[in-house]
């Protein structure tokens, strides 16, 4: 018997260990009774084998900004902490110009990816999108674009009366080379009703991602955890990510994020703990054995649990995110951005080897004094299989004008 099932000898967890160490999927209910075990740190042992088997003693991180372009959002999900209405103190729309500017301010650290994320603006119009992501392609063309959740493609979709497989493309020929795993929270309806009631359907972020991946688009997926959520229904979630991922092979990572309710609807529920925290990314790791990469998001679970995560089943600690708002809006008590350095000294401390990647896993190279020599050149349609078929957080002239038009 293997040292792995040795551990598990006479426990109840020994099935599905026989399971990982055979390399066979899990079902439904491994995944509930992984989540249900009292024996975190055995979900953790077993993660942290599939994990090695994948990506060794590797530790990914990448470096990167992140820019939202405003917070001024139409939808009232409960979870929310961020997002203004209209009129309301602290709500922002940047100008394209401004978008740039707010790029630019990290551009000294040798970024690689911005991710661009922001609320459904109730009046931008459609050309808009295309024209920030051409300005930051102009200004930067050798950084990789990740932007707009598939929330935001849905609501774009509306905003330009168009359908999301044309809109898609518009962006894609703009300049958008990868969209982020945002506003998945939990797929089931139930949940969805009490922590983001307006916002799309779980079945309709699923059916714009598997449109992105259909068009040579990959993205990423997020789960949130620790709000309303029942195990199975954190369960129904992972195995519903991977069926599309069966068919598109179009995600590139998985990224759970826990509920941070201060300053949101819900201020009631209490964080996740740590032990939850590492529970899920275990589990994800379990269940998720077509996604590559299972992140453990350093600005959500903190710098002192993050390398731990390294051990229960992740191998990506995201990135260096200068300047994170969503997260901290809602309490989060984390730095809003790290160094290369601080990643790297994170993810050693762990006992692991870090890698600066691109967004597609390829290593960025960079000479004596951090310059990148190398990163994001690939044609993404290409490389997908199988393919069936100064900051300006205050409100702006932009606002105004639009107010009034
Ligand atoms: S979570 Fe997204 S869609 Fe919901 S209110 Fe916040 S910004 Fe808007």
């Amino acid at each position: 018997m293997s040292v792995l099932l040795e551990r598990f000898a006479g426990s109840p967890l020994f099935p599905i260990a026989v399971k990982v160490a055979e390399g066979r999927r899990l079902s439904f209910d491994d995944g509930v009774a992984l989540f249900t075990s009292s024996d975190v740190l055995g979900v953790g042992a077993l993660a942290n084998f599939v994990r090695e088997r994948r990506h060794g003693n590797t530790g990914y991180y990448n470096v990167n900004r992140y820019l939202n372009p405003t917070n001024l959002c139409w939808v009232d999900c409960a979870l929310c902490a961020w997002a203004r209405k209209p009129g309301v103190d602290g709500g922002y729309t940047m100008s394209i110009e401004e978008a740039v500017a707010e790029s630019a301010a990290g551009w000294h650290d040798g970024i690689t990816e911005l991710h661009i994320v922001g609320g459904l603006h109730p009046s931008l119009p459609y050309s808009w999108y295309l024209d920030l992501l051409r300005a930051l392609k102009a200004r930067f063309p050798g950084v990789h674009l990740k932007a707009w959740t598939m929330v935001e493609l849905d609501w774009i979709a509306r905003v330009g009366k168009r359908d999301v497989v044309d809109v898609i493309r518009d962006l894609k020929a703009a300049g958008m080379d990868s969209c982020p795993g945002g506003g998945a929270e939990i797929f089931e309806k139930r949940v969805r009703d009490l922590i983001c009631r307006d916002k799309i359907s779980g079945e309709r972020w699923l059916e714009v991602a598997r449109l992105c991946h259909e068009n040579g688009v990959r993205t990423n997926v997020t789960m949130l955890y620790g709000s309303v959520e029942t195990v199975e229904d954190r369960v129904d979630h992972l195995v519903r990510i991977r069926e599309l991922q069966d068919e598109t092979a179009g995600f590139l990572g998985f990224i759970p994020l826990a509920f941070h309710p201060e300053e949101t609807q819900l201020p009631h529920l209490p964080p996740a703990t740590g032990l939850t925290d590492l529970k899920v990314i275990a589990v994800a790791r379990l269940m998720l054995d077509n996604v590559e990469h299972v992140k453990a998001y350093w600005v959500q679970i903190g710098e002192k649990l993050a390398p731990v995560a390294l051990h229960f089943g992740a191998d990506d600690l995201v990135g260096t995110v200068t300047e994170e708002t969503i997260t901290h809006a809602a309490g989060a008590k984390t730095e809003s951005g790290l160094s290369r350095a601080e990643m790297e000294r994170m993810i050693r401390g762990a006992g692991r080897e870090p890698f600066e990647r691109d967004a597609f896993y390829e290593r960025v190279g960079r000479d004596a004094s951090g310059r990148v020599l190398r990163a994001n050149r690939h044609d993404f349609a290409a490389a997908l299989a199988p393919a069936p078929a100064g900051s300006s957080r205050h409100p702006s002239s932009l606002d105004a004008a639009l107010a009034s038009s």
